[in-house]
């Protein structure tokens, strides 16, 4: 079964480091945004999907709109359906909403417990208030929340780390996403990378940092699922998963990504186009020309990993034994293989 995408394109205020498509919120551009949504959902009227994800963006700045949106999708049952949300923007009255519009999981972009590390992000919340937008969360009856880490942030240190993880862990979380920071070059961190580059961790210390994570989570009842995701047992993202073992999904709004009856497109990034035309602006991508190709690449970021085939075994003898695992027939990479993935990757596909 397909999995349905919506990207929710505003923001409260653009943080630094965000390559995401995302303007600034209005209430007006908001309920016309979900006018073209649920236009859109109309074209999909046939498609049951099992899981659906609102990401974006701040989709909780929409909370108003999501179970009309929502009454336009027609999903299963036992549907996942997550809203990413933002701490500023989780009071009772939101997670009520959201919780009553039928989200059974809440994704909320905490990055650090920190609040120097929040601050050097240009995040508009305090440590303070993302463990009280989880603990919220959970009074609002939501079982299934995951939170956002941010591994190499300006001013990070190995210990800052750790006391984040642990505090994060106490919360009543199931999952955990941590991701390396990425200089983006259209950012306001890119365009001014001169000034902040000798603040950053080096290539070395981000590998520590990521390996720390990795450590410490596990330790916690984290397992690691996926390059950068992390779940206690049962609670892996389902939407997500199709991504990395190809299946399909359909994504609506501006910049969102589709994989459908077997092309994989594009929504031209613009609110205005998005807003202003009956049906969304779709262009194909060419990711993936390749079958084994996208095999490979995708699979590789799971620790479940890819079925082994003769040429793969081949290559195998080029890559240092601690970057991979094989068991059952698969090949998977451990935590330090996954910090020189598109090497490995380059390797098997040569
Ligand atoms: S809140 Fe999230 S989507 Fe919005 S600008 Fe910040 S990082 Fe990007």
């Amino acid at each position: 079964m397909r999995g349905l995408y919506i990207h929710v394109p505003f923001c409260l205020k653009k943080c630094p480091y965000c390559d995401f498509y995302s303007l600034p919120f209005s209430e007006s551009r908001a309920e016309e945004y979900k006018n073209a949504v649920v236009r859109n959902l109309a074209r999909y009227n046939n498609e049951q999907f099992d899981t659906v994800y609102f990401g974006g963006g701040t989709p909780s700045l929409l909370y108003k709109y999501i179970a009309e949106i929502l009454s336009n999708v027609n999903y299963t049952l036992n549907a996942e359906i997550t809203a990413e949300c933002n701490p500023e923007s989780a009071g009772e009255e939101v997670l009520g909403e959201l919780k009553s519009a039928g989200i059974n999981r809440l994704s909320i972009g905490v990055q650090s417990l920190n609040d120097s590390e929040l601050n050097a992000l240009g995040r508009k919340h305090s440590a303070e208030e993302a463990k009280n937008a989880v603990l919220l969360a959970n009074k609002a009856g939501f079982e299934n929340i995951s939170a956002d880490l941010m591994l190499g942030v300006l001013n990070q240190t190995e210990r800052s780390l750790e006391q984040t993880i642990d505090e994060l862990c106490r919360l009543p979380i199931t999952h955990v996403s941590a991701y390396l920071l990425k200089i983006e070059e259209n950012t306001v961190f890119g365009k001014k990378y001169a000034e902040i580059a000798d603040k950053l961790p080096n290539e070395d210390f981000q590998a520590e940092l990521y390996l720390a994570a990795v450590e410490a989570l596990e330790k916690r009842g984290f397992i690691q699922y996926e390059i950068s995701n992390f779940a206690k047992s049962g609670y892996e993202s389902r939407h997500n998963l199709k991504y990395w073992r190809a299946e399909e999904y359909v994504g609506i709004g501006p910049s969102a990504h589709s994989y459908y009856k077997g092309k994989r497109f594009a929504v031209k990034k613009s609110l205005e186009n998005f807003l202003g035309s009956e049906f969304q602006t779709e262009e194909i991508t060419d990711e993936f020309p390749d079958r084994e190709e996208e095999r490979i690449m995708l699979g590789l970021r799971l620790c479940e990993g890819i079925e082994l085939t003769e040429k793969i075994t081949a290559r195998l003898k080029f890559i240092p034994r601690e970057y991979y695992r094989i068991s059952g027939g698969r090949l998977s990479l451990t935590p330090k293989g996954f910090l020189v993935s598109n090497e490995i990757i380059a390797e098997l596909l040569s």
